[in-house]
């Protein structure tokens, strides 16, 4: 095969893309004809080399990424060969002028080709020793591969016998000379690939090469011969034999591959606007492939998997540099180098150290050595995982290179999810095969055979077996099953349901909402694009992504390393909002403690009636007809809430604790099929009748909006009395054995100040009869407040503020209800709404700032205005989303909650947020 890659023409542009070119190229028609608008930058070439080098780093928005680097590379003495950048000004004014090159950019690159030929003593077009070129693109942000690039410019029927003559070399010269007119002929003049690639087949036929490199001279002649026939057959012309022609044209390219269809879609999913267009690097061509003392390759300067510091890449002896992409032979790792070139390796160590003392961050290079001598083309900053990015940001604190903020500021908080909690090894996952996506809600992997319930899952989970618990949905009910389970796939869905949050409390993998499975629990069978699996297949999950993969996944256990806790250290330093987190056992609590949770922000007590024979007296309780059978069923669950309040006081060590009182509808508590309802009814000893007709009269259209959060203790105030002499007395004999508990009462789903201060007033009550009946006479300081999750409770916050101790915004529900969109069913139109641009973010995942951050905004400054000292947290998902915790560190919050795992991507992030404010 040839080297140059096939892509999508340009002719077959999608709808969308193409409804966007067209928008662009009304706009650039329409200041084609406005005189005023046709006015070009001032200087529109940059030059970098030895005997001048106009760019520098700092001026990436005018010569991209690319050129304001290799400008860079020159000023501080690295090899660069030498070459010139069009600026992206330049590229703007070519659209403005209705896709024309602006007068005067050519004289400008005859007189820098001029400065080049001086420098190298080569000649563009020269039939003695030609200077040939590369033009590539680069915009200010890096687009790999997004672009057009053209190699060999400058070759011509005459210059390549300049070439051959001057290297010595004839293959070497014609295989120069056939992959220009492949790539200009593809690139440039969109002749498809595959009428150069039928050449070539019949060249190989010829000569009964199998490899491209098997191709003799001669046959490399011909094949020249063949192309620029083809060229001409498509093209209608001869292949352009004045070299600035080849650069006029290819200049063009490039700044129109700016809104090429790989390019728009590119800048759509990496977010990427406000940009001017490309810059067009054009520099001195220096060859990999000129024999066995040249060569070429890519590395980082430090392991961007692991963090080491030292030199990670591969090379190839006598390549260019597509041949390392194109993987058509086995690079060689970088540190063998010395086998090959002692004096070059050594070359490539010292440019190491000066980079990364020049940018201070580890770089990813390229370089070619061409007869022995190094030249290097690229440097930028090298992407890396969660693992390198802590341990290079405090090596390289600890080599003086940065301090702790730039440190802190370099690590994306989200990766740390990586360090803690299992991973999928990616080698081994870039061969997968991708079944669907999903919604990721709880990161990590998972992998395992298949349960279609929760009973089997738990049953199977027992004998020892790892079993992914795949469900349309999940209900409270599912707790035991999810918590067997190696990890939670659901076809509905969002971010906050039910599965979703659970599973992300316990650190569990979990996959929500994809909605191309279809699953039959009863024939135990799971369909997806045509394929069936049963319950002896092996399917894995990735709830970092979202990706639900065919067969068994290896993954990578979380390491917590010393510079994890030194990351923790500086952040802690930084931070000024408090870390709390969501946790509802003693074991969460642990762990959150652990990873440096200044408390408990929600502790959803409902979670706790579903264990053991708890279940039992809380269907009780539902079934109840009178008040009084009502107290009996809650008296029984009393014990069970104190030892829990007990156990998680003990767990927080006098840390506050923030309980809410119960908030899901009753029915979440029932059975809603048949055998299960038959079991419930032989248990409680009553008849199936009674608990099918008690089901049916909790059933409510709109469960989400109904009979659920404060509404139900309204209802049922002997519900509210039981949770609260619970806390109470949980608190006192704590207190009376020396353990300090902190708790706080908080009052769920609150819209307006009414239903506050009789809630208010009752917890009060209480409270004070426990005392008394405990006769305890210190004073007891368990603060009340309330959830701000109802828009009507942020729009009147200064009123409910008035019966409040505290603020903690449930972002979920505040999201559910200023939307309208139901949290459990967003998966069926989420995917639409991302991929059509109509929501750029999953507001369950990131807050709604422009929406939903008004409201959160307005209930902390209406709340404090009525009291000064209003304690304001968040413990809605958000809580643990780098994105939304910088929003709530400018709203003036005074801390975020989110589940264990994701306690110190909120302390990270939280010192980013402030060192950026600071800044
Ligand atoms: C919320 O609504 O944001 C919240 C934390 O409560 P829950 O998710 O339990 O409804
Ligand atoms: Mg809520």
């Amino acid at each position: 095969m040839t080297t140059a890659k096939a892509r999508p023409s340009i002719q077959h542009a999608a709808g969308k893309a193409e409804a966007k070119k067209k928008k662009l190229a009304r706009h650039a028609e329409d200041a084609a004809t406005a005189p005023a608008l046709r006015s070009k930058p001032s200087k529109m070439v940059y030059y970098f080399g030895k005997s001048r080098c106009e760019g520098t780093a700092e001026m990436k928005l005018l010569l991209g990424g690319k050129g304001a680097n290799l400008a860079d590379m020159v000023s501080i003495g690295l090899p660069v060969p030498p070459g010139f950048t069009i600026t992206t000004d330049t590229c703007a004014a070519y659209y403005r002028n209705g896709q024309r090159l602006p007068h005067g950019l050519m004289n400008e690159v005859h007189k820098n080709i001029a400065l080049i030929e001086k420098e190298t003593g080569k000649k563009f077009g020269d039939n003695g020793n030609p200077l040939l070129v590369s033009v590539r693109s680069g915009a200010a942000v890096s687009m790999p591969g997004m672009m057009d690039t053209i190699l060999n410019l400058g070759l011509t029927d005459a210059s390549v016998a300049g070439l051959a003559s001057s290297t010595g070399n004839v293959r070497f010269a014609y295989d120069s000379y056939r992959r220009l007119i492949n790539m200009f002929g593809d690139v440039v003049m969109g002749v498809d690939h595959h009428h150069f690639e039928e050449a070539f087949n019949k060249i190989k036929t010829k000569y009964r090469a199998k490899a491209d490199t098997d191709v003799p001279e001669q046959g490399m002649i011909e094949l020249c011969e063949a192309y620029k026939a083809v060229y001409q057959r498509f093209k209608g012309e001869v292949f352009p034999q004045n070299p600035f022609k080849q650069l006029e044209l290819a200049i063009e390219a490039v700044f129109k591959s700016w809104n090429g269809d790989r390019a728009i879609s590119y800048r759509r999913i990496a977010g990427i606007s406000g940009l001017n267009g490309t810059a067009v690097n054009v520099q001195t061509m220096v060859y990999g492939n000129m024999g066995d003392d040249s060569g070429t390759g890519v590395a980082f300067t430090r392991n961007p998997a692991t963090g080491e510091n030292a030199l990670y890449g591969e090379y190839l002896v006598n390549a260019q540099g597509e041949d390392v992409v194109a993987g058509i032979r086995t690079p060689i790792q970088v540190d063998q180098m010395p086998k090959w070139n002692k004096k070059v390796f050594a070359q490539l160590l010292e440019i190491k150290t000066k980079l990364e003392k020049h940018y201070r961050d580890m770089q990813d290079i390229e370089f070619t050595i061409e007869r022995g001598t190094l030249y290097m083309l690229q440097t930028r900053t090298g992407k890396r995982n969660g693992f390198s990015s802590v341990r290079v940001a405090c090596d390289m604190v600890r080599e003086r290179l940065i301090d702790e903020k730039t440190a802190l500021l370099r690590i994306p908080a989200q990766d740390l999810t990586q360090l803690l909690l299992p991973s999928f090894d990616p080698v081994k996952k870039k061969n997968a095969e991708v079944l669907t996506h999903g919604i990721p809600a709880s990161p990590g992997a998972a992998y395992g055979t298949l349960a279609f319930t929760a009973a089997e899952a738990v049953e199977r989970a027992r004998k020892g077996e790892k079993v992914l618990l795949v469900r349309k949905e999940t209900s409270p009910e599912d707790v035991e099953g999810m918590h067997s389970a190696a990890g939670i796939l659901t076809s509905t869905g969002g971010r906050t349901s039910h599965a979703a949050v659970v599973a992300c409390g316990w650190g569990k993998c979990c996959v929500v909402g994809a909605g191309e499975l279809e699953i039959d629990p009863v024939k135990g069978k799971l369909t997806v694009k045509g394929r069936t699996f049963g319950r002896d297949d092996v399917i894995s999950i990735d709830g970092s992504t979202g990706e639900v993969i065919a067969g068994q996944i290896p993954s990578v256990e979380p390491k917590l390393s010393a510079d994890f806790a030194q990351v923790m250290k500086w952040a802690d330093k930084y931070r000024t909002l408090g870390v709390r987190t969501n946790a509802d056992t003693p074991e969460d609590a642990e762990r959150a403690r652990g990873f440096g949770a200044e408390g408990i922000g929600l502790c959803r007590t409902e979670h706790m009636f579903f264990e053991g024979g708890r279940i039992k007296a809380m269907r009780e309780m539902i079934l109840a007809e009178t008040r009084e059978v009502r107290e009996k069923a809650l008296a029984k669950l009393l014990p069970f809430q104190r030892d829990d309040f007990i156990g998680i006081f003990k767990a927080m060590k006098g840390l506050p604790v923030t309980i809410r009182l119960i908030d899901p509808p009753l029915h979440e508590f029932l059975p809603h099929d048949e055998k299960s309802q038959k079991e419930m009814a032989q248990q409680l000893s009553v008849s199936p009748e009674k608990v099918r007709s008690r089901v049916a009269s909790l059933h409510e259209a709109n469960p989400m909006l109904g009979h659920r959060g404060c509404r139900l203790c309204v209802t049922y105030p002997e519900v509210l009395d039981m949770q609260v002499r619970a806390i109470t007395e949980a608190t006192i004999d704590c207190l009376r054995s020396n353990i300090k508990a902190l708790p706080e009462i908080m009052i769920p789903l609150v819209g307006t100040k009414k239903e506050l201060a009789v809630l208010r007033a009752q917890v009060e009550r209480v409270i004070a009869e426990v005392k008394e009946s405990e006769d305890y006479r210190p004073r007891l300081d368990i603060k009340i407040g309330t959830m701000i999750e109802v828009p009507r409770a942020a729009l009147t916050a200064d009123e409910i503020a008035e019966k409040a101790d505290f603020f903690s915004f449930g972002t979920n529900d505040l999201t559910q209800m200023t939307f309208g969109y139901s949290r459990d069913d967003i998966g069926t139109f989420l995917p639409d709404y991302l991929s059509q641009e109509i929501l750029t973010a999953d507001p369950f995942q990131t807050l709604d700032t422009g929406g939903v951050g008004q409201l959160v905004e307005m209930g902390v400054r209406k709340g404090r205005a009525t009291r000064g000292d209003l304690k304001v947290g968040i413990c809605g998902e958000h809580g643990g989303d780098p994105k939304s915790v910088w929003f709530f560190h400018t709203a003036g919050l005074d801390y975020v909650s989110c589940s264990p795992f994701r306690v110190p991507i909120a302390r990270l992030a939280a010192a980013q947020a402030a060192i950026k404010a600071g800044k």
